[in-house]
């Protein structure tokens, strides 16, 4: 049986303080993390989730360490987690600072009785549950902090800041899984909750077609229902590949701008965006691959 796995570390313009290099070996870290665990028998569920662990903890993107801020300067973090084997699905929304917000998403999923928990309810939970929250300061790193006043001295209000995370994975017992982590658009208004904690927007996994993680601009995805539709293509029979480019079309279709990855039921990988670029990474039989542009 196949076992894959696809990473991707945000879809948006090109920037000038883009570190090409620096994302396309952060992707490829994280998917030979997750590829590891695959390749010992793990699950998907557990390899998508350490996939995002490492992106998270990476400060070159937009999830956990390194996570954009909202208008206020403030951190509000989104991150949602799917198990395509029973559509069991965990996600957080504006969650208060957390380095971790994947593993949050996988114990609302795996320990409460809801799919999403948003803002101080979700903090409450996640402090039940053993995490702690930890000042906004260590998260958002200088970087962030100059793109943020340049912003502000703009004042062009919400803008892709890039760097999302995200990863889509199919194990030796053919399950599949999906996980998505970020800080949302640079300058969102607080209480703006993105694509990427919303089932069927940002992150989707059934194992009767595949597993999909969105990156770009949440509200086309949310409007699209993006990871929803590339699941339903390739429940439908379409490969991965030829899934990722139909909801794209779409996406163009209503002028949204980003990317998505996917795994279907066999294990192929699949990949498209209409931004300038789109960090990633893939590995399958045994085969790396990472791109950028
Ligand atoms: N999709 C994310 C959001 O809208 C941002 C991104 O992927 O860059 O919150």
């Amino acid at each position: 049986m196949n076992f894959s796995i696809v990473v991707h570390g945000g879809a948006g313009p090109r920037s000038p303080d883009d570190s090409e290099e620096e994302a396309r070996q952060g992707c490829l870290e994280a998917a030979r993390v997750g590829y590891r665990i695959l390749r010992q028998g793990g699950s998907a569920l557990d390899a998508v989730e350490a996939c995002v662990v490492a992106l998270e903890d990476n400060p070159r993107f937009n999830a956990g360490t390194g996570t954009t801020v909202t208008s206020e300067c403030t951190v509000e973090l989104d991150a949602a987690i799917m198990d395509g084997r029973g559509l069991q699905a965990g996600a957080v929304g504006a969650l208060p600072p957390f380095a971790n917000p994947i593993r949050i998403a996988r114990a609302v999923m795996e320990r409460s009785p809801h799919v999403l928990l948003v803002a101080e309810g979700a903090r409450r939970f996640a402090e039940s549950q053993g995490f702690s929250a930890c000042a906004a300061e260590q998260l958002i790193t200088p970087k962030t902090r100059a793109r943020y006043e340049r912003e502000r001295l703009a004042r062009s209000g919400t803008s892709s800041h890039g760097g999302t995370v995200g990863a889509v994975a199919r194990d030796k017992d053919g399950h599949v899984a999906a996980a998505t982590s970020t800080g949302g658009m640079l300058f969102k208004l607080p209480g703006r909750v993105g694509d990427t904690p919303l089932i069927g927007a940002g992150t989707y996994a059934d194992d009767r077609g595949g597993a999909a993680s969105a990156t770009g601009h949440g509200e086309a995805m949310i409007r699209t229902a993006l990871t929803t539709q590339v699941c339903r293509r390739m429940r439908e029979g379409a490969t991965a590949q030829e899934a990722a480019e139909a909801a794209i079309s779409e996406l163009s279709f209503i002028r949204g701008t980003g990317g998505v990855i996917a795994v279907d039921r066999d294990g192929r990988v699949g990949l498209a965006f209409n931004t300038e670029r789109m960090a990633r990474a893939s590995i399958a039989n045994d085969l790396e691959t990472a791109g950028y542009l």
